[in-house]
């Protein structure tokens, strides 16, 4: 594996940035990245142009059209069109072109809003997502579709994994649309630097989520990209439940913020119970996460407080 040509797509993002360096730490060389400015991938002639051109034979497509609440409220019908255009058509030519197997990526939100927790693969397809970023979240999830579909008629290779609560270096730590850890990182250390002697959290604590250090989380990529071949969808997930308010108490002693936490109860608290069954990912992947909640946030306030200055992370 490590001699093959692979293509990721989307290698600018959370993820990709993070794959490519454990890539490049497991000893993979043939590494081939593309940006929107060579290829569009929403439009077939430059999808099959970016196949003809680069000729991979892997592909690991985390190229997506993404954003907050907010932008997926204004603009719903651009994250559908452009989300299920660039990943049918991604994995299409990546058939035709003979790709020997592709890994596509989609995000916990595809599972049913009413799933129970900890969410099961076998519930994907079990009701509706949440209704905010529906379009962009089944327009994703019918990467599963088109994988078990190709795989039936073409015998092509696909499979799809399903990260939960990612966070680490390189997430989005805007104020307007981060989420949880990304957001609270950046309003206890800035508190902290400007002498504030308050934060402020949304919500009241109460909700539990399930958070998987993105170290861990391309690990496990690494781990499907090796031994996995099989048509069934995996979490990938820590396994554990944290509260909000517990979250909160380990960020801020570890960013040594020492005022007080103000629970805004005016924001939402979302969805109460998430986390995600985790048997699968032993069983298929053999897989287990390697950092604590603690140790990952460690690494993630220390990489935010090195890269502070750069516009991308004050955004
Ligand atoms: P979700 O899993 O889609 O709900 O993702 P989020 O990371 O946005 O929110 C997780 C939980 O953290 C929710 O209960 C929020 O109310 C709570 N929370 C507390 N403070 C913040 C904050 O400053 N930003 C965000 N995004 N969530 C916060």
């Amino acid at each position: 594996m490590k001699e093959k040509r692979i293509l990721i797509t989307g290698s600018g993002g959370f993820v990709g940035r993070n794959l490519i360096e454990h890539l490049r730490r497991h000893g993979y060389k043939n590494l081939v990245t593309v940006s929107a400015t060579d290829y569009n991938l929403t439009e077939q002639e430059d999808v099959r142009r970016m196949f003809k051109e680069i000729r991979p034979e892997i592909v690991i497509n985390l190229a997506a059209y993404v954003g907050g609440i907010l932008a997926n409220k204004e603009r719903p019908a651009d994250f559908f069109y452009k989300n299920i255009v660039m990943g049918t058509l991604v994995m299409h030519e990546a058939k035709e072109h003979g790709v020997e197997k592709f890994i596509a990526l989609i995000g916990g939100c595809s599972y049913p809003a009413h799933a129970p927790s900890p969410i099961k693969e076998e519930d994907m397809w079990e009701g509706y997502p949440q209704p905010e970023s529906a379009p962009y979240s089944l327009a994703k999830k019918m990467s599963i579709v088109q994988a078990q579909a190709y795989r039936q008629q073409f015998g092509f290779n696909a499979i799809v994994l399903v990260p939960g609560n990612l966070y680490g270096p390189h997430d989005n730590f805007s104020l307007k649309n981060s989420h949880v850890i990304p957001a609270l990182i950046r309003k206890f250390y800035e508190a902290k630097k400007e002498g504030k002697d308050e934060v402020v959290s949304w919500g009241s604590g109460k909700p539990t989520r399930d958070f998987i250090y993105v170290g861990d989380a391309v690990e496990a990529i690494i781990t499907a990209l090796e031994d996995y071949n099989e048509p069934d969808i995996v979490n990938i997930s820590s396994g554990t439940e944290v509260s909000i308010k517990d979250l909160v108490e380990t960020i801020a002693e570890l960013t040594q913020f020492k005022g007080k936490v103000v629970w805004d109860a005016t924001k939402p608290d979302g969805q109460l119970y998430k986390g995600f069954a985790v048997e699968r990912m032993r069983k298929k992947l053999g897989f287990e996460p390697k950092t604590d909640l603690r140790s990952g946030l460690a690494k993630t306030i220390e990489w935010f407080e090195k890269n502070y200055d750069k516009d991308t992370v004050r955004l």
